[in-house]
C-alpha cells in the first residue's frame, strides 16, 4: 500500500473510531495509541510521534472547548494542526521571477527520481507559461541523456547536452549559455547521482554548485528510505545550500510519511512531492493540504480558491466573509449558486473538509434543496435577507407562499443558515457534512 492510502486508512480509522465511541479518557487513549501506530508504520520518528500524541493529550485537555464544536471534533481539530507541524512549515513558494532566468540544479542519489523530476518540473513551468530549456548534466550512467531528451521532447521543451563531453560543468555551462541566448527564463540542471562513494558525489555537486550558482538547488528525495531522508538531506546541506527537497514515490512506498517528516525537521524546506511515474504526477507541497487530505478533511482552502477563479475580486470579500461565519443570506444563495456552476457537486465536496464520506443519496438531495432554497430566497426583500431577524411569522408566511413551499422549509432554511454561519466560524467548514445531514433530515 502506498503512504498516502496506507497513511490515510489508519489515521481515518482512527477518527472514525472516535466519532463513533462515547468520548472518555479510554477513548482518547485508544485514539493516541491508533495515531501512533500509524505514524510509526510510516516510519515517522518515535520521538516526534510521542511528541505529536502528547501534544494531542495536552492539549485537549488544556483548551477550552470553542463554541459549536464538540470534544471530538476539537480532537481531530489538533491532530490536523500538529500533524501539519510535523509535516511541514508552510507552503513553498515558487512563482519565479519571469523576468529574469531562473537556473535550479537537481541533485540527489542514483534512482531517487531526479530525472523523472526534471521532466515533470519542465512541464509543470512550461503549463505556467514559462520558457524552460533541460540541460542533461549525467555523465555517469549510458542512456541517461537519451531517457531525459525523451521526457522533454514528449513535453516539447528544449534540452541541451553534450554527447561526448565528459566534464559536467562544461555541459552545464554550455547549456546556459545557450539557454540564455535563447530567452529562457527556467533552466532545469539534471545531474547524475552514480558514485562509487558518496563524497566522490557530494563532490562534483558542491564543484557544480559553486559554479553554476543556481537559483535553487533542489535535492530530489526516494520517499521510500522514511527517516533516513534526514541523515542524506544533512550531508547534501552541508555540501551546497539546498534551495529545497523534492520528494518522489510518495505513491509507492509506505515510509513517505516518515521521509516527509524528517525532511521537514531538516534545515530545508519540502517544495514538491511526486506521486507517480507520469509527467503530471508532481504536486506542490503544502503541509497543510496534504494533511488534509489524510484526515479526509478535504481541503477548504482549494475550495475557496476554485471559487473565487470563477469569480471576480469582489467575491474574494464574499467567500472570506463566509469562511469566518459572517455569511448574509445572499452569500448562502451565491454558495448555492456557484455549486450549480461548478458542475460537479461532488467533484467539490472532494474540497470541502468532512464531506468526503457523503453518499450519493446525501448529494441529490441535496440538490433538491438547493433548488428550494433558491425560490425561497429570491422571495425575500432584499432587506430581509441583510436582516433575516426581522423574519417573523408573517413574513415567513408571505415567503412561503410566493416561494410555493412550506412555512416549514422556510423556517429551516433560517435555522441552517444560522447553524452554517456558526459551524463555518468554529469548525473553518468541518462542519459542513453536519450541515448537510442537517438539511437533508430536515426533510425538504
Ligand atoms: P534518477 O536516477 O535519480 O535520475 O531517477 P529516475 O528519474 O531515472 O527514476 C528512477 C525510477 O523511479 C524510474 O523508474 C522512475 O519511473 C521512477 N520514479 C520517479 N519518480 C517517481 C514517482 O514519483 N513515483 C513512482 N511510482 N515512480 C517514480
Ligand atoms: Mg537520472
Amino acid at each position: 500500500m502506498s503512504m498516502i492510502d496506507g497513511l490515510k486508512t489508519g489515521l481515518q480509522t482512527a477518527i472514525k473510531k472516535l466519532i463513533d465511541k462515547p468520548f472518555d479518557e479510554a477513548a482518547v487513549i485508544e485514539f493516541t495509541k491508533d495515531i501512533q501506530r500509524t505514524l510509526l508504520e510510516a516510519d515517522v520518528n518515535v520521538k516526534l510521534v510521542f511528541e505529536l500524541t502528547q501534544k494531542l493529550q495536552k492539549r485537549s485537555i488544556d483548551e477550552k472547548l470553542p463554541p459549536g464544536l464538540s470534544r471530538k471534533d476539537q480532537m481531530v481539530n489538533i491532530l490536523y494542526e500538529e500533524l501539519s507541524i510535523i509535516l511541514g512549515k508552510d507552503d513553498a513558494k515558487l512563482d519565479l521571477d519571469k523576468d529574469k532566468c531562473t537556473i535550479l540544479l537537481l541533485m540527489g542519489i542514483q534512482g531517487s527520481g531526479k530525472t523523472t523530476t526534471a521532466g515533470k518540473l519542465a512541464y509543470h513551468y512550461k503549463k505556467k507559461g514559462y520558457h524552460v530549456g533541460v540541460i542533461g548534466a549525467d555523465t555517469h550512467r549510458p542512456g541517461a541523456a537519451v531517457q531525459l531528451q525523451t521526457l522533454c521532447d514528449r513535453v516539447q521543451v528544449d534540452f541541451f547536452t553534450i554527447g561526448s563531453e565528459k566534464d559536467v560543468l562544461r555541459i552545464a555551462l554550455g547549456g546556459i549559455v545557450q539557454f540564455k541566448q535563447n530567452k529562457k527564463n527556467i533552466i532545469i540542471i539534471d545531474t547524475a547521482g552514480r558514485h562509487k562513494e558518496e563524497s566522490t558525489l557530494l563532490k562534483e555537486m558542491n564543484n557544480l554548485w559553486k559554479n553554476i550558482t543556481p537559483d535553487f538547488c533542489f535535492m530530489v528525495i526516494d520517499g521510500g528510505i522514511g527517516q533516513e531522508a534526514i541523515k542524506q538531506t544533512q550531508a547534501f546541506n552541508d555540501t551546497v545550500s539546498l534551495g529545497g527537497i523534492i520528494i518522489t514515490k510518495l505513491d509507492g512506498s509506505a515510509k513517505g510519511g516518515g521521509s516527509i517528516a524528517a525532511a521537514s525537521s531538516s534545515n530545508s524546506k519540502i517544495c514538491f512531492i511526486g506521486t507517480g511515474e507520469g509527467i503530471d504526477d508532481l504536486e506542490i507541497f503544502s503541509p497543510s493540504r496534504f494533511v488534509g487530505r489524510l484526515l479526509g478533511m478535504g481541503d477548504l482552502k482549494a475550495l475557496l480558491e476554485r471559487v473565487k477563479s470563477l469569480e471576480g475580486e469582489d467575491d474574494e470579500k464574499k467567500m472570506k466573509r463566509i469562511a469566518t461565519g459572517k455569511m448574509t443570506i445572499d452569500d448562502l444563495y451565491y454558495q448555492l449558486e456557484q455549486m450549480n456552476k461548478m458542475g460537479s457537486l461532488q467533484k467539490m465536496l472532494d474540497l470541502v473538509p468532512g464531506f468526503s464520506g457523503v453518499s450519493n443519496k446525501d448529494i441529490d438531495s441535496f440538490e433538491k434543496n438547493a433548488v428550494k432554497w433558491k425560490n425561497i430566497i429570491q422571495s425575500m426583500t432584499k432587506y430581509e435577507r441583510e436582516n433575516p431577524e426581522v423574519l417573523n411569522s408573517t413574513r415567513i408566511r408571505r415567503i412561503a407562499r410566493g416561494s410555493g413551499s412550506r412555512e416549514f422549509d422556510v423556517k429551516n432554511l433560517l435555522k441552517s443558515h444560522k447553524n452554517a454561519k456558526q459551524l463555518f466560524k468554529s469548525n473553518r467548514g468541518r462542519g459542513l457534512n453536519q450541515m448537510m445531514k442537517k438539511f437533508n433530515s430536515a426533510g425538504m
